[in-house]
């Protein structure tokens, strides 16, 4: 590891592996010969055309997306898509149904009221978001145009261990944060999106996966950059795409591959995620927020009993290298975040760090 890099905890934007960032840097004012950094590329021309297809390829590759599935390059954010999931789908029947585990899919469920009838079919808030419902306490209704609910929940640490059966309603899922960390069958799917900023790439990409012929739904007034088929039909390219961060994101697939895939990358998910926890269960000074069969393998959150050792931790720790440790301000205390480009060994130093704060204080 490069001797000035500090071992970055945040949730995002987030670490990415250096091989990805060096590389990126090695063709940063020429690329393979073109003479330019993709920064100064057409979108149109042929050398961007083909990252943008070799990029779209890798992802279809590595997620085993079956061939009646588009995938979209977006610049909406993820937010944008708490808008455009139910301007374009909600028509169909007038109703969906929102799976609220969290602040996001709080957020989505909030946004998608504006445009149609919302069921709950869930809402964690009665104890603080700490935990995922089962399949049995799922409320669902069979004539919904589609179910929301988002797989891991990036501020209090939670992370769905199953995909809800819907019984034919078309599942919607909210990835930013474990998308590629662990084999998804796609094919179970409406539609799943996510910021790269999380797990994939720089800030300023939405990528979207969406099974043909659920477009085409769309509430009359859908602006025109945020209809599915707009974008579909033009492949992404109505528009300037996020030309950097799909380049950036082809060089962080390379990097899934040769790291095992989405199943290497849920081997050190498991690996990570259970040296933290471990270490979090024989403490006396710490305690987890999420509720044992609901941890997120992605984001671990804890605290003390006191505001103030919180603090005391959050500081030495960003003292001894390991920085952006403090939890969002919904749940307060600590969060490690640890997405795919966090090398396992960050979070052994992390586990020794904790061990060491506990004894002292
Ligand atoms: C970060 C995050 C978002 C919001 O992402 P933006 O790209 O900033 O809009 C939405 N959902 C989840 C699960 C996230 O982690």
């Amino acid at each position: 590891m490069n001797a000035s890099r500090v071992y970055n905890f945040a949730a995002g934007p987030s670490v990415l592996p250096l091989s990805v960032l060096e590389r990126a840097g090695s063709e940063i004012t020429n690329y393979r010969g073109s003479g330019m950094s993709v920064m100064e590329m057409s979108h149109r021309s042929k050398v961007f055309m083909d990252i943008f297809q070799e990029t779209q390829n890798k992802l279809r590759r590595l997620m085993n997306v079956p061939q009646d599935y588009h995938i979209l390059f977006l610049q909406t954010g993820a937010s944008g898509q708490f808008s455009m999931i139910p301007l374009n789908l909600i028509g169909k029947t007038g109703t969906a149904d929102y799976a609220v585990t969290g602040n996001f899919s709080g957020l989505a469920c909030k946004e998608a009221r504006k445009y149609g009838q919302i069921s709950l079919a869930c809402d964690t808030a009665d104890r603080n978001h700490s935990y995922i419902p089962r399949q049995e306490a799922l409320k669902r209704n069979p004539d919904a145009s589609y179910f929301y609910y988002c797989a891991n929940n990036t501020i209090y640490g939670t992370e769905w261990d199953y995909t809800p059966e819907t019984g034919g309603v078309p599942l919607v899922c909210d990835m930013s944060s474990n998308i590629l960390s662990m084999p998804v069958d796609v094919s179970k799917f409406g539609l799943i999106y996510a910021g790269a900023q999380k797990n994939m790439a720089p800030a300023g990409l939405t990528v979207v996966i969406i099974k043909e012929g659920l477009q085409g739904h769309e509430l009359p007034y859908t602006p025109l950059m945020m209809n599915y088929k707009t974008m579909i039909d033009k492949d992404s390219m109505y528009n300037t795409p996020p030309c950097w961060c799909i380049y950036m994101l082809g060089l962080m697939l390379d990097w899934v591959e040769e790291n095992g895939g989405p199943a290497g990358m849920e081997k050190r998910k498991r690996q990570r995620a259970g040296m933290l926890y471990d270490v979090l269960d024989s403490s006396r000074l710490f305690t987890g927020h999420a509720e044992k069969d609901s941890r997120s393998g992605m984001n671990v959150t804890f605290r003390t009993a006191s505001e103030e050792l919180d603090a005391k931790f959050v500081q030495e720790a960003a003292q001894a290298g390991f920085v952006n440790l403090k939890g969002h301000r919904m749940t307060g205390g600590m969060r490690a975040s640890i997405y795919n480009a966090m090398p396992v060994e960050g979070v052994e130093r992390l586990c020794d760090f904790i061990r060491a704060f506990e004894k002292a204080n």
